[in-house]
């Protein structure tokens, strides 16, 4: 699957908001949003066109794969299976978002965004239910628990992403026990606990047409 290689901090740049891709940085006045808030590239700042219609639509579900660090088909699926769900398809949309299992690492506050914690995921440091799984866009479900595994607790990167997290509210959706690197999903996120800069609404009209 291709991989966006790129700064990240150019796809905020695009979006012209903070989408808190980069964990500490992103709170800082080194953020590139701060300081340089116009899209990246040569004519970057001579595009200043209000975006409207078709445009915004896109602009919505561009933000949203590039927060979850999705691919393009991977989340049509997730549209598509939304729209054969019971249920508000733009919130089910989001909800599947939200449980991956690289975001719910995130979430948890095992990384300190969710590229670090899909990295964790991908190099085999994380279990569901006590077992290893290595598939960042895994699904998890309500009572599955979430670990890092004994053997890979004493990773710098895990010591700063709790440093992190110790400032940050945990989602009411999830239960989290952070000295021992655990936690459990305790119910499906709602809406309103996915605080997300996204309007899923553009997102599914555009995918309607
Ligand atoms: Fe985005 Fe964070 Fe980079 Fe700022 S520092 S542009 S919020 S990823």
């Amino acid at each position: 699957m291709a991989r966006y290689k790129d700064a990240v901090c150019r796809l905020c740049r695009r979006e012209g908001m903070k989408l808190f891709l980069k964990g500490a940085k992103c709170f800082t006045d080194k953020c590139p949003v701060e300081k340089r808030n116009f899209a990246p590239g040569q004519h970057g700042k001579d595009r200043k066109a209000k975006v409207v219609g078709y445009g915004l639509q896109l602009r919505e579900k561009q933000k949203a794969k590039r927060i979850y660090f999705t691919q393009e088909g991977q989340f049509r699926n997730y549209f598509e299976k939304a729209v054969r769900s019971k249920g508000v398809t733009g919130e089910l949309l989001l909800q599947q978002l939200e449980r991956r299992l690289d975001s719910v690492v995130y979430r948890m506050g095992f990384g300190v965004s969710r590229r670090q914690a899909r990295q964790l995921v991908r190099h085999g440091h994380v279990a569901v239910n006590g077992r290893k799984v290595n598939i960042p866009s895994c699904q998890v479900n309500p009572g599955d628990e979430i670990s890092v595994r004994e053997g890979s607790r004493k990773l710098t990167i895990l010591e700063q992403a709790k440093d992190f997290a110790a400032h940050q509210n945990a989602p009411s959706w999830l239960e989290i026990d952070r000295d021992n690197y655990k936690g459990r999903m305790l119910a499906l996120p709602k809406r309103d606990e996915i605080q997300m800069p996204v309007n899923e609404q553009l997102i599914v009209e555009l995918y309607s047409k």
